[in-house]
């Protein structure tokens, strides 16, 4: 007994050096991330949550056809502004509004839910999508009340205005996969708008790589009075909400709880982050939303597309869903004097470096599997795909958060679709696989298996009834 747990004590101390591992440089910094984060314009961005601000409500039940107030006159200027960018680019902005007559709890007669989309065009892999999403709708305590004032300044004209400014800084470039724009409506009345988007993107055919919804972005003192304006937090699901129970079955057995694609992109963009964001760093969460909470990420999710939702670091909730009002001292309301701008403005950063990195690397790998079971090195695969030059492996402790070691395979193994890490035992770590494009881009880390996979079911996701 005391020998193997000396034994065991060894072991431990031998794989916190692991074998197999050598050093590797980091991959060269893109120059174009640095300038695309330095033209985000916290000024700008307060313009555009005053302007929404201004049409009183956004209530998804309130008025349509008022120039001035309601949902229809917010969803008119927000369409017209996506005009206006994509006359500054040439027309490279396709503005949609995509809309479903939608009946429910919250609903209760039948109301257009209508969505504004501005889709700029991908030079080589068009059908593959990353989008941005924020919500435009509004509320105050009554989730009926339509035409009380809302101004919803941080819940959500935060995320609409990161949405706008991404759109209008990103529109000045082109990138090989399609960028979409997504200002949506509903939320606050049973997630609708996430379900239009998630629909629309099925009807088109689109291979959507990420959705960054963000929601509450734009606050950097929390109800607890802790100020925080260094970092923001990515919630990301486990395990894919479309998985079947035989994929479950295996995933149980051999790992991969904390590897959807959707975590993938948080670990992503936790990494532009620390590479290109100085001081501001992102908190991964590791659950699909804030306790029991929910977001129009969680439709995308359903429909089997990674999402992710991006909220600032401290919540304020007395000035989440209130009525205008004073109570013992005590501001209630989703006023603009609760936006911290400069935070607004990081946070937007780290949405456009991460689309623009996701958009111009090449689509994740696929048929990315391992084997080695009894031997001392373990076999990497993947499907060699058109858009990679090369493959980079990574791995890590089962333990780890983030991807810690990387190995680039060689241009031949790179064809082969195959690499060996000699002395690297299959049972310890967790390994990924990165499609690297010629120019360096980096897509996401892809974990082998259904786990892992960023492909959806050819049929429509059984899960989605679930
Ligand atoms: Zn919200």
């Amino acid at each position: 007994m005391r020998l193997s747990i000396l034994a065991a004590a060894c072991v431990f101390a031998a794989s916190s050096v692991p074998l197999g591992v050598r050093a590797q440089p980091l991959p060269a910094a893109h120059p174009l991330l640095a300038e695309l984060a330095a033209q985000v314009s916290p000024e700008r961005q307060h313009a555009t949550i005053a302007k929404l601000v201004g049409f009183g409500t956004r209530h998804t039940l309130s008025d349509t056809k008022s120039a001035a107030r309601g949902i229809g006159a917010a969803r008119r200027w927000v369409k017209a502004e996506f005009e206006a960018m994509s006359k500054d680019c040439g027309g490279c902005l396709a503005v949609e509004t995509p809309s479903q007559v939608v009946t429910n709890r919250r609903i209760p007669t039948p109301t257009e839910v209508m969505d504004v989309l501005a889709i700029q065009r991908g030079s080589t892999d068009p059908d593959r999508v990353v989008v941005i999403s924020g919500h435009m709708d509004s509320r105050v305590t009554d989730p009926m009340n339509a035409t009380s004032d809302a101004p919803g300044a941080n819940d959500d004209a935060s995320g609409t205005a990161a949405v706008m400014e991404a759109a209008r800084v990103l529109s000045k470039h082109k990138f090989a996969a399609t960028i979409v724009y997504a200002v949506l409506s509903g939320e606050e009345q049973g997630l609708n708008g996430g379900k239009v988007l998630a629909d629309t993107a099925t009807a088109k055919h689109w291979r959507v790589e990420a959705d960054l919804n963000n929601d509450i972005v734009g606050n950097s003192e929390g109800i607890n009075g802790v100020r925080e304006t260094n970092r923001v937090r990515v919630f990301s699901e486990g395990t894919r909400t479309i998985e079947t129970p035989a994929e479950a079955d295996k995933r149980r057995y051999n790992g991969g709880e904390v590897d959807s694609p959707s975590r993938q992109l948080a670990r992503f963009m936790a990494g532009l982050a620390d590479r290109y964001m100085g001081n501001f760093r992102v908190t991964m969460v590791y659950r699909t939303d804030r306790f029991s909470r929910g977001g129009d990420q969680n439709e995308m999710l359903k429909a089997g597309f990674p999402a992710v939702r991006v909220t600032e670091a401290n919540e304020n909730y007395t000035r989440q869903h209130q009525d205008l009002r004073t109570e013992n001292g005590i501001r209630y309301g989703d006023v603009i004097e609760g936006v911290d701008f400069a935070y607004l403005a990081n946070v937007t950063r780290l949405n456009v470096i991460s689309l623009a990195a996701l958009a111009s690397a090449p689509a994740p790998a696929t048929g990315v599997d391992i084997s080695g079971a009894v031997s001392a090195d373990t076999t990497v695969k993947w499907t060699p795909a058109a858009d990679a030059a090369g493959y980079r492996i990574w791995w890590r402790a089962t333990t780890d958060p983030q991807w810690r070691y990387s190995r680039d395979a060689t241009a031949a193994e790179a064809r082969g679709g195959q690499t060996v890490l000699k002395d690297v035992n299959i049972d310890d770590w967790f390994f990924g696989v990165a499609a690297v494009g010629a120019d360096g881009w980096e897509a996401p880390v892809v974990f082998p298996g259904a786990a892992g996979s960023w492909a959806r079911p050819v049929e429509a996701p059984a899960a989605a009834t679930r």
